[in-house]
Order: structure tokens, then sequence, then C-alpha cells
């Protein structure tokens, strides 16, 4: 805690590394997933935070524009090995935006996702769900740390009206929310994964969840889970991966600039306003 004597201070991108590894663990994150910092100086001093949920030029840019000295989104610029960064392509592009400019960039993923307060933890929440246990606890973590949530509404509600609500918390995207069930059919206890979560059906049947709520639903996984619950539980909605995660980000800031002004910082912590989901418009029947 800051004592009177001692002034907030401007922290290192060094000191904000160690504040969110507390947050975020590296630890945390699945194996095949590439966390942590990117891209900046250890020694550089950071005053103004931005999350979002992708590194793309438009989110880098709105970094610049909004004189920010540190990036962080949720998915990782650089997920598997390159040869080459240079700006021929669109990923060095985007690197030679980030030193060019002097903006740091921190990748916060599935470490993101599988913390206490991670996506999915605020996604159920956000659509009235208090108490939830993850789908698949991870391995090395405290109890509560893990990919996906399921818990319970204070009360049952139609399909058609939870739909309505899981519309009404996400921001606005082209594809809206796409759902399979009985629109009148009852449901209480509700299982989600921020992202894509078609990879968690065992966990979503063993958990007995009425609803699944997750992004990325392709066919085969979606219509073999019908077909195993013959037609029934669990119902299914199908959001945007994008709008699914960037519900994190709001909690996430708040978490990340409380946890640098106990720690005796002063920086400024925002989310981006841009929308990286990659569909512009829909046709429907
Ligand atoms: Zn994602």
């Amino acid at each position: 805690m800051t004592s009177p004597a001692e002034p907030s201070r401007t922290p290192t991108l060094a000191q904000v590394w160690e504040v969110v590894e507390e947050l975020w663990p590296a630890s945390l994150a699945e194996g095949w997933d590439a966390v942590g910092p990117v891209t900046g100086d250890p020694e550089q001093p950071v005053r103004s935070i931005l999350l979002a949920v992708d590194p793309t030029m438009a989110v880098v840019q709105d970094a610049v524009d909004s004189a920010a000295d540190l990036l962080i989104t949720h998915h990782p610029l650089l997920l598997r090995g390159v040869h080459s960064v240079a700006a021929s392509g669109f990923k060095g592009r985007v690197i030679h935006r980030l030193i060019s400019s002097g903006t740091a960039l921190l990748t916060a993923h599935t470490n993101g996702d599988s913390a206490i307060g991670g996506t999915s933890d605020v996604l159920i929440r956000s659509l009235g769900v208090e108490d939830s246990v993850p789908l698949a606890p991870a391995d090395s973590g405290v109890p509560g740390e893990g990919i996906g949530r399921v818990g319970e509404l204070p009360r049952a509600v139609t399909l058609a009206d939870f739909a309505e609500r899981v519309f009404g918390v996400l921001p606005s995207v082209a594809g809206g929310v796409r759902v399979a069930g009985d629109p009148t059919a009852l449901i209480r206890r509700v299982a989600v994964c921020g992202g894509a979560g078609d990879s968690l059906f065992d966990e979503v049947r063993a958990s007995g969840a009425d609803v699944y709520v997750t992004a990325d639903l392709r066919h085969h996984p979606a219509s073999e889970a019908r077909e195993a619950g013959d037609g029934g539980r669990p119902y299914l909605i199908d959001v945007s991966h994008f709008a699914s995660e960037w519900l994190w980000l709001g909690a996430a800031a708040g978490l990340l600039h409380r946890a640098l002004t106990e720690s005796g910082f002063q920086v400024e912590v925002a989310v981006s306003g841009v929308n990286s989901d990659p569909w512009d418009f829909i046709l429907t029947p």
C-alpha cells in the first residue's frame, strides 16, 4: 500500500510485467499458447495501458492515438514461430508500428481464461450466475482456476429469454447470437466458455448443463451434440468469439488498475473501443 509520505509513481514496463504475472500467471496458460511480453523495453515508463481482444493494426493504431505505453491483448500476435518480422507482412507491420511508436505489447491469453476472474468467469457472472466452477479445472492452480464455467441461475428462465439476456450483455456484432433448442424450454444450469469452446462438449454434458454458451461452434460438433442430446439439452447458444472475450477486458482493466495502485503506482488503464470481430454484415432468411 502507498503511505502518505510515498507518492505514487510511474512504473517501468518490467514492474508492470511483475504485476501482470501475479494476476495472470504464465503457468496457467495452455502448453500450446504464447503469452507474456511481445515488444517493449523493460526500462521504459508506463503511464497508460490499453486492453483489447486482438492485436490488429486498427487496435495498435488506437493504442498509438491514445498515447498508451503498453497494449495488452487477449490473443497472441505471434502464436507460432516466425522467421521474419519485415514490414512486408501484416504481422511485421504491426511489430514495426509498435516499436517505432514505443508501444509495448503483452499477451494474456489462456492464462487470462483460466484465472479466477477470467473470461468465462466474467461471462457467466454477466449472465446472472454468481457461483460457478470451472468446466475443466486447471492442472496446476488453486481451486476455481480452469477453462470454462458452469453454475445455476437464481431461477429458471425460458431459453428465449436467456438468449435475449446473452444478446443484451454482449457488444453489438454483425453475426448476432444463434440458438439451438426449444425457445419455450426452461433452463437454469448454465455452462459457458469464452472464445472457441467446442472442445469442451464432454465436460458440458458431464456437468448436466441445460444450455451451453460459447463461440465458433462448428457444424459437426454442434450437430453431434444435438444428436447426442436427442435434440434436447444442452441447448446451444453460439456467440461471436470477439464479443465473448471482450466482456473480460473491463473486469481485467479494473483488476490491473487496482493491483498497480496497491503497489504504489499511478497508471491509467482503459479498454479499446475498436471492434475486431472479423465479420461486417449478415444475410438471414
Ligand atoms: Zn479467444
